[in-house]
């Protein structure tokens, strides 16, 4: 997989309608629909204001939510076009359509350095179908095509990808840092190189371990997935969590490592509770022996230690998936201190979206870490190394 791919610093934006894809699918209120969070929307300012000031017209485009090819108030974009044009300080025409008369007429008048806002691509059930009629349609409004929306680059949809057909492409600023800072780390990695990988199961992440095997010098495995495979070297382990179909797996794996003379480590101690809930009294017990009635909510202290220490000398971390059950205080030490060892590691650090992103976020680690993904299952696939559609049709440098 080629990372390294044009940019929007690379080409001339002058006078052109740019197609924006943006990740505008913000949180909202379940009730009123209202924004709850706009971090995706100023997220996105950088490239707008950029596009803007160098004389492009931005036609911006997302999904928001899962619409299914329907046309839902709730999951209009309009409450999205207020807020971008509160924080840019200009005004953002939105189109009621996608493809439709109101988009197309608006696109034309659009006169430089002006910006409109497309209705959700999803009320088009031909949007992730990656129709190319849709695709098409869509290209008619601009004359180039700008990738912003990490979190959907491992779709092939009409917006991510098919789009490339009909237009250049290039990448704006958000995804251009995902690829450099996660290419480089995957390509030529400062070592050594430590692969931080938790959360609840092997199976969501077997791509990822499989391509880690090859590239890492550490691979620290924590969380509801360490069990299977205390099981699977004889362990006890109570009630944790347990894949009984990847014991194998577990096995193969542990030889895998040994075999390429990369470091796997896994818990030797365990906080294991007697029930899965936010007040269940806390103990520290041997991981490969968890009493009967107890499973294992987070690493114990020896395992803090132990994981930690890794990580402190170590030139890149891309840490995936939580240490344990850190959405309950009790059982969110393991995962509070390998937030903290990253961040006073001293390496390149990559945090993955989804669980482990919204855990140093919540516990004030985040500006201390290098890049945290924006995108959950776009930077698990990155770490697979799979071909990511949206990243592949862009123009290589
Ligand atoms: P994932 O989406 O696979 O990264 O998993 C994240 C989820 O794994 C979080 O909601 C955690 O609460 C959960 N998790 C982490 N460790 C454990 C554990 N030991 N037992 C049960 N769930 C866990």
């Amino acid at each position: 997989m080629n990372y390294n791919k044009k940019t929007i610093l690379d080409v001339d934006v002058k006078g052109k309608k740019v197609l924006l894809r943006c990740d505008f699918n913000v949180p909202q209120d379940k009730e009123t629909g209202a924004i709850t969070s706009d971090k995706r929307i100023v997220a996105a300012l950088p490239t707008i204001r950029y596009l803007l000031e160098n004389g492009a017209d931005v036609i911006a485009c997302s999904h928001l939510g899962k619409p299914k090819g329907e046309w839902k108030t709730k999951l209009s974009l309009a409450p999205v076009a207020k807020r971008l044009s509160e924080l840019l300080g200009q005004e953002v025409v939105f189109a009621s359509d996608v493809i439709g008369p109101d988009a197309q007429a608006k696109a034309k008048a659009l006169k430089g350095g002006e910006i409109m806002l497309l209705e959700n691509l999803r009320f088009h059930i031909e949007e992730e179908k990656n129709d190319p009629t849709f695709a098409k349609k869509l290209s008619d409004m601009a004359e180039l095509y700008v990738s912003d929306a990490f979190g959907t680059v491992h779709r092939a949809h009409a917006s991510t990808a098919g789009i490339a057909a009909y237009l250049p492409a290039v990448s704006g600023f958000l995804v251009a840092k995902e690829l450099e800072i996660m290419g480089g780390a995957l390509e030529n990695p400062k070592r050594p190189f430590v692969a931080v990988l938790g959360g609840a199961k092997i199976s969501d992440k077997l791509g990822v371990i499989n391509n880690l095997l090859d590239k890492a010098d550490t691979i620290i495995i924590g969380g509801g997935m360490a069990y299977t495979f205390a099981k699977a070297q004889g362990g006890s382990i109570g009630k944790s969590l347990c894949e009984e179909d990847r014991l194998t797996y577990a096995l193969d794996m542990i030889a895998k490592a040994r075999e390429k003379g990369v470091k796997l480590l896994l818990p030797i101690d365990t906080v294991a509770a007697k029930e899965f809930s936010a007040d269940a009294t806390p103990v520290v017990v041997n991981t490969s022996a968890i009493p009967g009635d107890m499973e294992g909510l987070d690493i114990g202290p020896k395992t803090v230690e132990l994981f930690c220490s890794a990580v402190k000398g170590a030139g890149t971390v891309v840490w995936n998936g939580p240490m344990g059950v850190f959405e309950f205080p009790a059982f969110a030490k393991g995962t509070k201190a390998m937030a903290q060892a990253l961040a006073d590691s001293g390496a390149v650090t990559i945090v993955g979206g989804g669980d482990s992103a919204a855990a140093v976020e919540q516990m004030g680690f985040a500006d201390k870490i290098t890049h945290i993904s924006t995108g959950g299952g776009a930077s698990l696939e990155f770490l697979e190394g799979r071909e990511l559609p949206g990243v592949a049709c862009l123009q290589d440098k």
